[in-house]
């Protein structure tokens, strides 16, 4: 994985991005209970800042994914499948998704429904 972030042209990856998503993917769903969590933009679209928008956290594991080779492709899998299962089961589907395409990425991690930065920890 040192070597896949060392190596990589992507500007959105590197040395710790992976445990820095994975991070960011278990914080997501970390708040106890069965209220649905809303992934958001944030207003900074550098490399340590969009990490912060769960979405993109999942975009860099998903390029993880394809580029690691096998061991470390299973292993991290194992654990991104874990967190999408929490994600699906705490984030909602959002109808209008194709009507928008943030980045233009496609995954399906982005296609569900959106929230505003500032309405999330608070009583809305
Ligand atoms: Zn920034």
């Amino acid at each position: 994985m040192h070597r896949y972030e060392a190596l990589s042209d992507d500007y959105y990856v590197f040395p710790g991005a992976i445990a820095y998503a994975l991070r960011r993917y278990r914080g997501f769903l970390k708040p106890p209970g069965r209220r649905p969590r809303y992934p958001y933009l944030d207003d900074c679209d550098c490399r340590g800042c969009s990490l912060r928008d769960v979405r993109h956290a999942r975009d860099v594991l998903d390029g993880a994914l394809k580029e690691l080779p096998p061991r470390a492709r299973a292993e991290l899998g194992r654990v991104v499948a874990g967190l999408d299962r929490g994600y699906l089961a705490r984030t909602l589907p959002d109808p209008l998704a194709h009507t928008r395409r943030p980045r233009g990425t496609d995954g399906w991690w982005h296609r569900r429904l959106e929230g505003c930065r500032y309405a999330q920890s608070g009583s809305v």
